[in-house]
C-alpha cells in the first residue's frame, strides 16, 4: 500500500459500542480482504502490532487514524488501554477471555472484540453491570459467592485505578501482584505441593482447596490475570487488604520464607512509605 498518508477509506464501519481498536481494525482488514496488521499499517505505516496499538498511540497517531476512520480522535483515544496506568497494564490480557451475553455483539464475522473482554480485573460488565462469562469452553461456577460484596468492592478499587488513575492509600494493582506471591503454609506440605500456596490463601482460606481440587495453576504476580471463577477471591483479597490497611501486609509476611520473605517485605515497605509521604495521600479517599 501507498506510503503517502492514507486517506479516508470509502467504505467505513461504524463501532460497536465499547469496541476495541484492534478488533475495529480487524473488521475493516476482513471488509478489505487484508490480513489485520496489513490495514493498520495502511493507516500508520511505522506501527510495530495491533496489540501495540491498542496499548498506545501518539496524539498524532490518533488523529491519523480518526481521520481515515472518519471519526473524531477522541473516540480513537477512548478504544485503547491507553489511559491505563503502568500497573494495572498487566492486568490486561492479550486476547478475550470473558464476555457479557447481554452486550456483545452477536452474528458479526469476524466478532467484535469489546474493550472489557480483555480486562483482568473485570467479573462484572462495564456497560451492563451482568455477570461476565468465561470465553473458554470451561463454564464453571465460581466457588467464591460468598466473597461477593468484597469481590465486586475489589473490582472497583481496581477499575479505579486502571481507569480513572484514582488510588486510596495504596495501589490495589500492586496488591495483587503481592498477594500471588507464594507462601509457606504451616504445618509445612510436601515438598510438591508447594507451588500451590499463594498469601491470599491466608485470606482467603477456601482458595487453597479449590486451587487442589480443581488442579488451577494460579497466575504469577507478572501477569495476575485468574481465570474467571477463579477472580472474586483476588478481588476480595484486594479489598480485605485496602480496608484493613498497610498493618495486614506487614502480617502477611509472617506467611513467608527465605527471598520469598525478602521480597515481598521490600516491596510492603516501599508502599508504606509512600503511605507516609504526605503528597502521595494526596488522591486518599477515604472510604
Ligand atoms: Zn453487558
Amino acid at each position: 500500500m501507498e506510503n503517502t498518508p492514507a486517506r479516508q477509506l470509502p467504505v467505513r464501519l461504524p463501532p460497536y459500542s465499547s469496541e476495541l481498536l484492534s478488533s475495529w481494525i480487524g473488521r475493516h482488514a476482513a471488509f478489505y480482504a487484508v490480513p489485520p496488521l496489513i490495514m493498520l499499517r495502511h493507516c500508520l505505516s511505522e506501527a510495530p502490532s495491533l496489540r501495540a496499538a491498542d496499548l498506545h498511540l501518539s496524539s498524532d497517531q490518533e488523529a491519523r487514524l480518526a481521520n481515515i476512520f472518519g471519526t473524531e480522535p477522541a473516540a480513537v483515544h477512548r478504544m485503547t488501554f491507553a489511559n491505563v496506568a503502568q500497573p494495572s497494564r498487566r492486568l490486561i490480557a492479550t486476547r478475550p477471555t470473558q464476555f457479557c451475553a447481554t452486550c456483545s455483539p452477536g452474528g458479526a464475522e469476524p466478532a467484535p472484540v469489546l474493550r472489557s473482554q480483555l480486562l483482568g480485573w473485570r467479573i462484572t460488565c462495564p456497560l451492563c453491570g451482568e455477570q461476565l462469562r468465561d470465553a473458554g469452553a470451561r463454564k464453571l461456577p465460581s466457588p467464591f459467592q460468598p466473597y461477593r460484596a468484597a469481590a465486586v468492592r475489589g473490582e472497583k478499587l481496581l477499575d479505579d485505578e486502571a481507569e480513572r488513575g484514582i488510588r486510596t492509600w495504596t495501589s490495589p494493582a500492586d496488591i495483587a501482584r503481592l498477594l500471588l506471591m507464594r507462601r509457606i503454609p504451616r504445618p509445612i506440605p510436601h515438598e510438591h505441593d508447594l507451588w500451590r500456596f499463594r498469601v491470599l490463601g491466608a485470606i482467603i482460606p477456601d482458595l487453597d482447596h479449590v486451587v487442589a481440587e480443581q488442579e488451577e495453576y494460579l497466575p504469577t504476580p507478572a501477569k495476575p490475570i485468574l481465570p474467571l471463577h477463579l477472580r472474586p477471591a483476588l478481588l476480595a483479597g484486594i479489598a480485605i487488604v485496602e480496608r484493613a490497611g498497610p498493618e495486614m501486609l506487614q502480617m502477611l509476611r509472617g506467611h513467608m520464607m527465605g527471598d520469598n520473605r525478602v521480597r515481598f517485605t521490600d516491596a510492603v515497605e516501599g508502599l508504606i512509605a509512600q503511605v507516609r509521604r504526605p503528597k502521595a495521600c494526596s488522591q486518599m479517599q477515604l472510604i
